[in-house]
């Protein structure tokens, strides 16, 4: 694979633990393997449960005794800014490491990253005029003020689509709060938080304030399960959010929860197809599919269902799979094998299921090495079938046919999740009447749009909370009521 070769993939050999570099307790090591070269590529050391412990008590004095959550908010402010500059300069790093352990494309990579220096940016403007403090009156005339507090000492659990802006999701906002963080980022992605931690070390932040603890499935429950963490921050598979819910509830441990979708892009009768084109072209199966908001469900008037099978196929076949770090390659492969058989697993689903292969189906001509799949499209699709139902996080689309308006909002909402959407329409306000109909946490008339200055978060089983936004800061922030008698 080409790569940049100034970008060290290397993980550091130990853990970020109250203000240093800390050796593994255990010589417990983790792989990465290329999902181009199918090779691995990375050996690191995986947090033991002795680790991770560490990790919280540092966190938990830094909270108890540390100046960090009693800063005046500007100071913090001034850190957030001092992380974001540092990022900034190592933003092709960041995506060098993401287009090599995850397989997206260079191109895409490079585009997205900025928006980790973003956020900590956004979140630094923010609390210099959020009302931490509020004074009111009751109705007798006496005063009230109510005072928005850190939660705590907080975990934040991330996925490895998009490893490094959904951890710095939850450590912006979480240290805009005044919290004390506890990063788990997934095992088959540490690198960009092994960069986070560099920057937020350079930056000067308080021993114990960030801690950083790369493990896998074992570490996260230990985590979760551990007393003194008051809050968890959580991206990825429904499955595992909701057992985070339910081993939280038994200490009533503050959740918030970013899931799994099943995305539908409705094109209303009115639609133009050539203008919905180009971002169905890229948010249908961005990162080869593997993106939670991802509008793998095409809804189609019936009457025009060939018109539009007409314009999209023909792009779908035109877009160029292979090596994620050529600069001209849209769709790379699957981050890892076991995300290939289970998406080839639904597509045999589909065939089985009576939907048409419209296009793709099987891995591309010419890529014998590599994770790969063709983009691939089912069409006349019911929203009863396995592939319409379930999300199967590869490129695989399917096409829905409706009857009226009435029947494209049923059909819309037939799912358990509720993450995203899309509405098409020539006619803003129509579009915007029908965005109303659809239980989902978020939404985009004639394109997609994620921005994480605003909310983002889902429905249903898409989730609980809202990251980016000032609700984002919200999910670390608890309320408390001060009556003067
Ligand atoms: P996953 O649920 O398997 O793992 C996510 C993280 O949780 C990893 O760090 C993993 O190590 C950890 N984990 C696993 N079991 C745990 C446990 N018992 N206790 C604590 N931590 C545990 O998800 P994944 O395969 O890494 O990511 C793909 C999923 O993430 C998809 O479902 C996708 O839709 C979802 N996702 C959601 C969003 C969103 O913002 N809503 C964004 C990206 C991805």
């Amino acid at each position: 694979m080409t790569r940049n070769p100034a970008i060290p993939l290397k993980a550091p050999e130990r853990f970020f633990i109250n203000g240093d570099w800390v050796r593994p307790r255990t010589p417990r090591m983790l792989d990465i393997v290329s999902p181009v070269t199918e090779e691995p590529i990375i050996r690191y050391p995986e947090a033991a449960p002795e680790d991770i412990d560490a990790a919280v008590a540092a966190a938990r004095d830094a909270f108890e005794h540390g100046p960090w959550p009693r800063m005046e908010p500007s100071e913090r402010a001034s850190y957030l800014r001092r992380v974001a500059a540092l990022i900034t300069n190592r933003l092709e790093e960041i995506a060098w490491a993401w287009t090599t352990q995850v397989g997206a494309p260079i191109s895409l990579t490079r585009k997205l990253v900025p928006q980790n220096a973003t956020l900590f940016r956004y979140y630094a403007d923010l609390i210099e005029t959020y009302p931490f403090r509020d004074d009111r009156r009751r109705a007798d005339g006496g005063a009230v003020r109510v005072l928005r507090e850190p939660v705590g000492v907080c975990a934040a659990i991330s996925p490895w689509n998009a490893p490094m802006v959904l951890l710095t999701y939850k450590i912006a906002a979480g240290l805009a709060a005044g919290c004390t963080m506890v990063a788990k980022p997934s095992p088959e992605t540490p690198l960009e938080a092994y960069i986070l931690a560099e920057c937020i070390e350079q930056a000067g932040l308080p021993r114990g304030v960030f801690n950083l603890v790369p493990s896998g499935r074992e570490g996260g429950d230990h985590l979760i399960r551990h007393p003194e963490i008051d809050k968890v921050g959580f991206t990825g598979s429904t499955e595992v959010g909701k057992h985070i819910m339910r081993v939280c509830a038994d200490r009533l441990a503050r959740v918030s929860l970013e899931l799994g979708g099943k995305s539908a892009a409705v094109l209303l009768p009115d639609a133009d197809f050539q203008q919905a084109l180009p971002s169905l072209m890229v948010y249908s199966m961005p990162i080869t599919g593997q993106v939670c908001f991802s509008l793998t469900r095409l809804l189609v008037p019936n009457a025009r269902k060939d018109e539009f099978l007409d314009t999209f196929l023909p792009a779908v076949r035109g877009l160029k799979v292979g090596d994620p770090a050529d600069p001209a390659t849209q769709m790379g492969p699957l981050a890892m094998a076991r995300q290939r058989e289970k998406v080839e697993g639904y597509i045999a689903a589909g065939r089985a299921g009576g939907a048409v292969l419209a296009c793709g189906g099987g891995r591309p001509r010419g890529l014998d090495k590599g994770f790969y799949v063709e983009p691939t499209v089912f069409s006349d699709v019911t929203p009863d079938m396995k592939i319409a139902r379930e999300e199967i996080f590869g490129p695989v689309v399917s096409v829905i046919g409706y009857d009226d308006e009435d029947d494209a909002a049923r059909k819309a909402n037939a799912t358990r999740y509720g993450l995203n959407g899309a509405v098409y329409s020539r006619d803003v306000e129509r579009a915007y009447r029908f965005a109303k109909r659809m239980k989902t946490g978020g939404l985009t008339i004639n394109g997609l749009i994620v921005d994480p200055e605003h909310p983002f978060g889902g429905y249903r089983e898409s989730g609980m909370g809202r990251e980016g936004g000032p609700e984002g800061l919200d999910n670390y922030l608890e309320v408390k009521t001060i009556h003067i008698a």
